[in-house]
């Protein structure tokens, strides 16, 4: 851990009280796999499991305390009347002892990539970045406790699926930059609508330090918005127009990666930027401007962009059995994101492409008109085949088939598999959908 702490500290920390002895902390955990002696144990409840019933077993196997909503028989404890919120307390105690900078990022996509992008970007410091995807209130403050005194930069990821998440995220990690990606129409079941998105977003500026980088997509609807919320808080722009601090223009966007000229405060640069997508490129501006937010050149910040960003299940480039590009971008969906995926599809040098769809989830009352928008998509795009698994997704392909597109439907994995098996050399298959449609299914049954 980067500082010493002792249970009183904790208990100061949280407004909670110690019961039992003051003793040294060497690490925290909220997970009884994982107690290490010496560790303070936080009893978080999660939906299956109540840490409160692991609370004694976990002082056996050497806690020297727990983090407790209630009494418990052990020796030392610190009362608390929310252990979760008690766990981000403990972060951001950590938090407030790191000396370099915390980049936070959210955004409704490419917050993964971003994050991951930024992190490699920087080989000459030793960066804390967010694992996987463990952007949540559990997931932000187990990152900031990994902080250690090697560190020199944290990169976290900050996701919401309820309003008020990001407030709470933004009040653990008190980033000193923060990169908002954009707003786009996905989780609307918990906010209701698209501004419901984007005010949530905009806590992260709110809750950022007074002195913060604010990084904002200047091509977004909620730009103004977000500058609103900026106070004296220093804006960096990205987009594709003059009127933005950086932009690219004089694209050509490749199946593999793409190259453009950067502009930024009148210096102009040529780019090669790793990945396919005009996404992508938006989403290199937003980690250069990261980058120069801690001091990096710009001529160093974009040479890292032609070193490929490699997250598994995104946009990952396979080869079937038979030899058919399969690019698998299955682990999840938004519709901005299906979007950008077909958008990808449509630049392989292919006779023929192949979109496999299954249900993007967390649509709300939108859930048929946007599955429906996206048959259109695929259409107007000019692909040439939509395979839907299940029902939901098979709104998008009955607009599909409506407009005069080839669109076969399925109940399982397995039945799309067959259908694109013996596909070769001169197709390409996309396969996406939500976390929920595990649409992985499809390409290990092709793999
Ligand atoms: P999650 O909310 O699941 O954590 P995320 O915001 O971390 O998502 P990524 O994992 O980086 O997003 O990207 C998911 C998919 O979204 C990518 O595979 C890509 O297809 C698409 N995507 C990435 N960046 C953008 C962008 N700037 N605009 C639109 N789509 C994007
Ligand atoms: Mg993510």
């Amino acid at each position: 851990m980067l500082i010493d702490l002792t249970l009183l500290d904790i208990a100061q920390a949280c407004g909670g009280e110690l019961i039992g002895i003051n003793q040294d902390v060497r690490v925290v955990v909220t997970d009884t796999r994982k107690i290490t002696s010496g560790c303070v144990f936080v009893a978080l409840k999660g939906e299956r499991f109540d840490g409160h019933d692991y609370a004694v077993k976990a002082v056996e196997e050497g806690a020297i305390g727990v983090v407790s909503e209630r009494s418990v028989d052990v020796p030392s404890y610190v009362r608390v009347a929310d252990t979760r919120l008690a766990y981000g307390c403990i972060a951001r105690l950590i938090r407030d002892s790191f000396k370099g900078p915390v980049v936070c990022i959210t955004g409704s996509n490419g917050k993964t990539t971003v994050k991951d992008w930024l992190a490699q970007s920087f080989p000459e410091r030793n960066v804390l970045k967010t694992r996987a995807n463990l952007n949540n209130k559990i997931g932000v403050p187990q990152t900031l406790l990994e902080l250690e005194r090697c560190h020199d930069i944290a990169v976290i990821e900050a996701g919401t699926s309820i309003p008020g998440e990001i407030e709470c995220l933004a009040d653990i990690a008190f980033p000193d930059v923060v990169v908002l990606t954009n707003a786009s129409g996905s989780h609307f079941e918990g906010f209701g609508s698209l501004e419901g998105i984007a005010l949530e977003k905009g806590c992260l500026i709110s809750g950022a330090k007074p002195d913060a980088t604010i990084i904002l997509n200047a091509d977004d609807g909620f730009y103004h918005y977000w500058c609103s919320l900026v106070g004296v808080r220093r804006v960096l722009s990205f987009g594709f127009h003059e009127r933005a601090d950086l932009y690219a223009f004089d694209l050509v966007l490749g199946a593999k990666s793409s190259s453009a000229m950067f502009s930024y405060k009148g210096e102009i640069l040529p780019v090669l930027v790793s990945g396919a997508g005009k996404h992508q490129v938006a989403n290199s501006m937003a980690v250069v401007l990261a980058m120069l937010s801690v001091g990096v050149e710009f001529q160093a910040a974009v040479q890292k962009l032609a070193i490929p960003v490699l997250v598994s299940g995104r946009l990952e480039r396979l080869v079937t059995k038979n030899g058919a590009l399969l690019i698998n971008d299955c682990y999840n969906a938004s519709p901005t994101s299906v979007e950008a995926a077909i958008d990808v599809l449509t630049m392989q040098s292919v006779e023929e492409t192949w979109l496999i769809l299954g249900a993007l989830g967390e649509l709300g009352e939108q859930r048929d008109s946007i599955h429906k928008g996206l048959g259109i998509y695929a259409k107007r795009k000019g692909i040439s085949h939509l395979v839907c698994v299940g029902s939901v997704a098979g709104l998008a392909g009955a607009a599909f088939r409506d407009r005069g597109g080839d669109a076969m439907f399925c109940d399982t994995h397995e039945e799309a598999a067959a259908l694109v098996r013996t596909l070769g050399k001169t197709h390409a298959i996309l396969v996406k959908g939500s976390r929920s449609a595990k649409m992985e299914n499809v390409i290990e049954a092709l793999k």
